[in-house]
């Protein structure tokens, strides 16, 4: 359904909460949900847009969002190592130790030829974590110091897209099952791996709640208007 310029329904409704609809026109926002043409108001941090027809959430606008990416993407880097090739737990039974890190568990699965498992967990849990906290951390760090490249518009578009390849807490749940399953019959002792794994699983969901893709988009939109000789709408 189409409004013209002067009949816009209006937001009646401000609440604290994800996807949203940019239109070309940056002054109109859609409705995921219904395809409704609204005029964008001015809101304030922390509240989000309700679509007056079918009480859809439009847009959260989230506090300082630049600012907390940033952070937890470089938090994330720095629990990366740790997380990854550090043991994660130390067994214990009948006499015998054995530990072993995510690393080693990708590579006990390929050595295993359980292929299709050994890449799943290596793209899952080792690859797309790594690959998002980089590229988030390396647009909030343009994005800050005002520098624009032409790849960022398309970096941006793929740290988005990496939610769904990115999912260490797959992993996590696995580990966690394992250690039930086998608390009987062993000694478990977690070490710095485990903790490392538990907070970079944190660090790689939270990026996605503390992204405000439409503040990321303007912020893109107005570097790329700052370069000289790059036309704003290209
Ligand atoms: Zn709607």
């Amino acid at each position: 359904m189409w409004y013209n310029s002067n009949n816009y329904p209006t937001f009646k409704h401000f609440v604290p909460y994800v996807t949203y609809t940019m239109s070309e026109d940056p002054s109109l926002i859609a409705c995921h949900a219904c395809d409704l043409l609204l005029k964008k108001p001015v809101t304030s941090p922390g509240k989000k847009l309700i679509c007056p027809r079918c009480k859809s959430t439009l847009y959260h606008k989230k506090i300082d969002s630049v600012n907390k990416v940033m952070a937890i993407s470089f938090s994330g880097l720095l629990l990366y190592y740790p997380a990854i090739f550090a043991p994660l737990l130390t067994l214990s039974s009948a006499g015998m130790t054995q530990k072993g890190s995510v690393f080693d568990a990708f590579l006990s699965f390929y050595h295993q030829e359980y292929y299709f498992v050994a890449v799943i967990l290596f793209l899952t849990s080792i690859f797309f974590p790594l690959f998002k906290l980089s590229l988030l951390l390396s647009i909030t760090i343009q994005i800050k110091l005002q520098i624009y490249s032409r790849s960022l518009p398309f970096l941006f578009r793929t740290a988005n897209s990496l939610d769904e390849w990115s999912m260490p807490d797959v992993y996590l749940i696995a580990i966690l099952v394992s250690i039930i399953k086998i608390s009987g019959i062993a000694t478990i002792h977690y070490n710095l791996g485990f903790v490392s794994f538990v907070f970079l699983t944190i660090m790689t969901r939270a990026t996605a709640s503390a992204i405000d893709s439409e503040l990321f988009w303007q912020k893109v939109f107005q570097l790329k208007k700052s370069v000289k000789g790059v036309p704003a709408n290209g």
